[in-house]
């Protein structure tokens, strides 16, 4: 699976940057997000520098950004949730201002759909939702009605030691660029624990039956041995699997999504999380 390829699905009038996706294999000349690129050889393994911060910091309260509230040009939702909960966000296409925290946004339109926070814009895919607030909030998304809550729910949690982790990726990816090799044999014992360069997917299904049988269609039953392969993006962001997993989804069509912990945000998924703009800054894309 190509990632830019598949995210690049749910945009219209913007495309996801590969050399901001793939910035490890990228060399920029410029720090401009939109600057032409050159691809370097897999074997330069040094990580490409984010432009410095470009924005308007100043917060509504008056203060400033701290260095980690907008590292890069980017801003730390994590941070600003604890220093400025009021922030509001403003969707560009009917100018609502919305509170940005603790709130159900969404782009209900079947266009791309460009939003601003303090002066730094994000792109939103056509009929979206997020909800960006801490675990603490996370009941507010529990629907009223028992029959009308999401049929595809996907996690990827915080881990533990997540920064080992990081750091073992980095190591493996540098042994991979070493020792690639062109019969397609692996390079190394894949169940190091410290070098794992696979993640495994657990796929659960709720036992409780759906009345509506009308609604419901076929779905395929999943083999044990699936394997996805993809190419890693930066920042140990996980490959969009969504459109992969929605032929395995029983119940009503077209399936309610919704994916916790998201750091990006698909098109007719709900994202929750403390930063589910992450990677949907305007930096990672460019328009058509
Ligand atoms: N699937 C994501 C991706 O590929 O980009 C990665 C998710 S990462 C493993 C976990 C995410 O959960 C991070 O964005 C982190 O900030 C967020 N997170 C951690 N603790 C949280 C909390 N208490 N409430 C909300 N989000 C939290």
């Amino acid at each position: 699976m190509d990632p830019v390829h598949v995210l690049n699905r749910s945009y219209l009038r913007f495309t996801v940057s590969p050399s901001s996706y793939y910035s490890r294999f990228f060399k920029s000349s410029s720090t401009t997000p939109n600057s032409v690129t050159t691809v370097t050889s897999p074997l330069t393994t040094q990580k490409r520098k984010e432009p410095r911060a470009l924005v308007d910091t100043s917060l509504k309260s008056g203060s400033r950004c701290s260095k980690r509230e907008c590292e890069g040009g980017q801003h730390s939702f994590v941070d600003l949730v604890q220093v400025a909960p009021q922030l509001e966000i403003r969707l560009v296409c009917n100018a609502a201002v919305l509170p940005a925290f603790n709130n159900l946004v969404a782009n209900d339109t079947k266009d791309d759909a460009v939003a601003e926070i303090l002066n730094n814009r994000y792109i939103m895919p056509q009929e979206s939702c997020f909800y960006m607030s801490d675990l603490g909030q996370i009941r507010n998304l529990i629907p009223a009605l028992t029959d009308s809550g999401f049929n595809l729910i996907v996690v990827d949690p915080p881990q533990e030691n997540s920064s080992a982790h990081r750091k073992s990726r980095y190591i493996s990816l540098q042994l991979i660029y070493e020792e690639v090799k062109k019969n397609g044999s692996w390079i190394c014992d894949l169940d190091l624990f410290h070098h794992r360069p696979y993640e495994c997917l657990i796929l659960g299904y709720s036992p409780r039956k759906v009345n509506n049988t009308d609604n419901q269609s076929k779905f395929k039953p999943v083999n044990n041995d699936h394997v996805i392969m993809s190419i890693p993006g930066d920042y140990s962001r996980k490959p969009p699997i969504a459109d992969l997993l929605l032929e395995y989804v029983p119940g009503f069509k077209p399936s309610r999504c919704i994916e916790l912990f998201a750091r990006e945000i698909m098109a007719g998924w709900v994202a929750w999380g403390n930063e589910p703009l992450y990677f949907q800054d305007s930096k990672y894309f460019v328009k058509k």
